[in-house]
């Protein structure tokens, strides 16, 4: 029995060919500027979403806080959704390294924040206050796409404000397959992104920081100052590259494989978020643990909460779709 793990699209395998591609790498020093993969993989990357240069690190979260600090000073803060990852999931990053403080707003049900409600949380210049430097927005939001019109308004709000506008792209592509549009449809609004090669992509580890080139450069020297200049490197940007050019397209699969989960546990009367992307939100209430526990006897991992995730990605096959709803039918029937 394959096991079906729903938790996150973090628990993907490498595929056969990725990994065929990460042992044929060219490899060098990549501190010394002279991983060949690396530098392909950063170049690559940082064209295809429209910026001057890319960063490779080893995680999202690295990514956003060198994003983070590379825009802030000691002393600046930066203007988040109260459930973005930036501000909730990160450990607290920004405020803890970077002295950077965080000014968590409210968000819309969409994943967007209110422009009228980040001006009036915009700090005057007066000695009492932190210096509101940045926005940093969240695509794909929970599963949920930000509407172009949205990040075209956002990114001229930033301009006649004088704030930078970040994006934390974990799941940019999961974006530009539904929206079905390039990429830098989405980027061209930011003067920052990071993308995740760990979720959907399929790629064992990896992120990469994009910007401008004095952006990237501060961000490079603030990588190796928290530990994350790596050295042959190449051989996980390997994984990056493989993503980009096999497992982008395929995205749509996940997304279809969400709607379908979708529609059959609405057929058992569950009561589900709409489906855009690759995640479905379910309300299962107090049956969370049970619920869990009997997946688990079927070989379905979930995680155990009143609004349950589950995620679909390249390791979750449309005959597992079928699985999963019939474990969900007979939790229901017991
Ligand atoms: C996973 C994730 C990150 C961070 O990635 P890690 O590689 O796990 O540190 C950042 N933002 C979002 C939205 C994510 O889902």
């Amino acid at each position: 029995m394959t096991v079906i793990d729903l938790r996150s699209d973090t628990v993907t395998q490498p595929t056969a060919g990725m990994r065929d591609a990460m042992m044929a790498a060219p490899l060098g020093d990549d501190v010394y500027g002279e991983d060949p993969t690396v530098n392909l993989l950063e170049a690559t990357l940082a064209g295809q979403l429209g910026f001057a240069a890319g960063l490779f690190v080893p995680t999202g979260t690295m990514s956003n806080l060198l994003g983070l600090m590379a825009h802030c000073e000691r002393g600046d803060e930066y203007i988040v959704g109260q459930q973005a990852h930036t501000y909730k999931y990160e450990g607290g990053g920004a405020a803890v390294l970077g002295s950077i403080q965080p000014q968590p707003l409210e968000m819309e049900a969409d994943g967007s924040i209110d422009l009228a409600r980040v001006c009036a949380a915009i700090k005057q210049d007066d000695f009492h206050f932190a210096r509101s430097r940045l926005l940093a927005l969240e695509n794909t939001m929970q599963g949920k796409v930000l509407p172009l019109a949205y990040l075209a308004s956002a990114h001229e709000f930033c301009g006649l404000h004088g704030l930078a506008l970040h994006l934390d792209g974990a799941r940019l592509f999961n974006a530009s397959v539904k929206l079905g549009v390039a990429p830098r449809a989405i980027t061209g609004h930011f003067d920052s992104v990071s993308v995740c090669l760990s979720k959907g992509l399929g790629a064992p580890v990896g992120s990469v920081l994009c910007g401008s080139e004095p952006f990237i450069g501060k961000a490079r020297r603030l990588r190796k100052m928290v530990g994350g200049g790596m050295r042959q490197a190449g051989v996980l940007a390997a994984a990056g590259l493989y993503a980009l050019e096999h497992q982008v397209a395929r995205l749509s699969e996940d997304h279809a494989n969400a709607q379908a989960l979708a529609d059959g546990l609405i057929e058992l009367g569950y009561s589900v978020e709409p489906v855009q992307t690759n995640m479905v939100y379910v309300d299962v209430g107090d049956q969370a643990a049970a619920l869990k526990a009997h997946c688990a006897e079927q070989g379905i991992i979930l995680s155990a909460a009143a609004r349950l995730r589950m995620v679909t990605h390249l390791d979750v096959s449309c005959d597992a779709i079928t699985r999963v709803i019939e474990a969900f039918a007979s939790f229901r029937s017991a």
